[in-house]
């Protein structure tokens, strides 16, 4: 299954795809982490991210695209991936698409999670992540079960990210407007695209998200 997930930041992406990853066994491969990691890890290319990032603006298509290439040739996604925050722009659609007919690997669907506009910031800014696992959560709509306790791990470091604040919110959601929203008709037009409402239970959405699959 070769899966790009498109959504709003917040809308509950990385959520699904961890979820995806953890049951079917599929490699998540989110640039967002990537760059993260990179720019923790101090490297050349996380230099150069760094304040598109902070900006909530997009890291050059150079960057990106470099980085999805390399992951792509990495053994464990020859059976499959989840693309979650890849692509974000019609001309990055485009650089995957001709990735994947090169590797004779074409793109099954694209995943629309659908959240309201409305709700995005209050999910956002409630966003915490797992410093040692990853594990995603939200102080007000799904919280650990021991406050600041990780359920997954038992980790104590349950971070709020960086770009989480009103500020660089409000410009990462009108850089979806205007670059990465087009891609839901980009999708539509290749006929692969698939939309599941993405408010309730986290359980509830990956169980018609798979139903669609
Ligand atoms: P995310 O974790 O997906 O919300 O990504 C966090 C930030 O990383 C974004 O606000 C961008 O600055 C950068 N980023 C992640 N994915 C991409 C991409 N495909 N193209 C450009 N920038 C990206």
């Amino acid at each position: 299954m070769r899966l790009v997930l498109l959504g709003a930041p917040g809308s509950g992406k990385g959520t699904q795809a961890k979820l995806l990853m953890d049951r079917k066994n599929i490699p998540q491969v989110s640039t967002g982490d990537l760059l993260r990691a990179a720019v923790k890890a101090g490297t050349e290319l996380g230099q150069k991210a760094k304040a598109a990032m902070d900006a909530g603006e997009l890291v050059a298509d150079e960057i990106v695209i470099g980085m999805i290439r390399e992951r792509l040739a990495e053994p464990d996604t020859a059976n499959g991936f989840i693309l979650d925050g890849f692509p974000r722009s019609i001309p990055q659609a485009e650089a995957l698409d001709k990735m994947l007919e090169e590797l004779g690997q074409p793109l099954d669907k694209g995943v629309l999670i659908d959240v309201a506009f409305d709700s995005l910031l209050k999910r956002l800014t409630g966003r915490r992540t797992c410093a040692d696992c990853g594990q995603m959560y939200n102080v007000y709509f799904s919280p650990p079960k021991q406050e600041g306790v990780c359920d997954r791990c038992g980790g104590e470091d349950l971070q709020h990210r960086a770009d989480d604040n009103e500020e660089t919110i409000t410009n990462r959601l009108e850089v979806y407007q205007n670059q990465t929203a087009p891609l839901v008709d980009y999708y539509k037009a290749q006929g692969k695209l698939v939309s599941v409402p993405g408010e309730g239970d986290i359980e509830e959405i990956y169980t018609r998200l798979t139903e669609e699959l």
